[in-house]
């Protein structure tokens, strides 16, 4: 069978930035960007990526004071600095560098994130990525989960030349799995590639798929350069990806079946009616969140 690339819709640098609480400076690339928009990128609703930039130390922890969710599950990947995190559901943890944080809101959580204490007195490098991974409708309401997912533990992909590595977060590549439960079909991986090293990737042509370059400058599908920073958002036109490093790299590769169901957003909640908007917040003033002390 002969290989089709995918077709390239869209090579995006990042949007503006802004704050989300004193302590995440995010560049939004979906849903706020009108090519991808609400559906683009299903079952991921949302990226909020936190390009590199550098944290003066101190001695209060910055962060995002304590908010609900519900609809979602919330995806925190940790490339340089170190987040901490507490939740309603008594579930804390610090995301290290290379670690991920899978964290199941479901009918409801109430959670806070802020910079982990000692990186915080230090300061320094941070970058990371938080991805709202769309719930399907019948598990919206699923009780809340957390999943810290270690890079440890991770399935753990090397090439033949020792110039591709990859740590499989979800889904499967080269027959290896990685640890993540998730409740649709969904591929989370970061490739590492040294300089000349190649990966390619196979993922169904329904399925919607993006790459975020996290360090680096790589050649896509033979012909498309790309640089640190850029998201590279696919249409359905094939089913495979080649990626050739031009120098030392690090790509987040992510692919999901769409859920194909109505999405009403608001706020920090995402469902598939306003009625079950309006619920969420009824639920969430009435206590139903459960209790998380600032
Ligand atoms: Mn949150």
């Amino acid at each position: 069978m002969t290989k089709v690339f995918k077709d390239i819709i869209s090579v995006m640098d990042p949007p503006a930035y802004h704050w989300v609480g004193d302590g995440f400076r995010v560049h939004n690339f979906f849903p706020s960007q009108s090519q991808i928009g609400l559906q683009g990128m299903s079952p991921f609703f949302l990226m909020d990526y936190g390009a590199k930039w550098n944290v003066t130390p101190s001695e209060k922890q910055r962060g995002v004071g304590v908010h609900p969710h519900r609809g979602i599950e919330t995806v925190t990947l940790a490339y340089h600095g170190r987040v901490a995190h507490h939740d309603s559901s008594g579930h804390s943890g610090v995301i290290g560098e290379g670690d991920v944080q899978w964290m199941t809101a479901g009918g409801g959580v109430l959670h806070k994130e802020y910079h982990e204490k000692e990186f915080s007195r230090q300061g320094g490098l941070f970058q990371m990525v938080q991805l709202w991974v769309n719930l399907p409708a019948k598990d919206k309401m699923t009780p809340a989960r957390y999943q810290a997912i270690e890079n440890e533990t991770m399935g753990k992909f090397i090439d033949s030349e020792n110039k591709c590595s990859a740590d499989i977060i979800a889904g499967e590549y080269k027959g290896i799995r990685g640890p993540a439960m998730t409740f649709s079909p969904v591929n989370l991986f970061n490739v590492r590639l040294l300089k000349d090293g190649t990966a390619d990737f196979s993922f169904p042509s329904s399925w919607n798929t993006g790459i975020l370059i996290i360090e680096g400058e790589v050649k896509l599908n033979d012909s498309k350069k790309v640089t640190e920073n850029q998201f590279v958002y696919f249409g359905h036109k094939g089913d495979s990806l080649k990626i050739e490093a031009a120098t030392n790299s690090i790509i987040l590769v992510m692919s999901g079946e769409p859920l194909n169901e109505p999405i009403v957003p608001h706020g920090p909640f995402v469902m598939n009616t306003k009625q079950e908007i309006q619920a969420a917040y009824e639920d969430y003033y009435n206590g139903k969140f459960g209790h998380l002390d600032d």
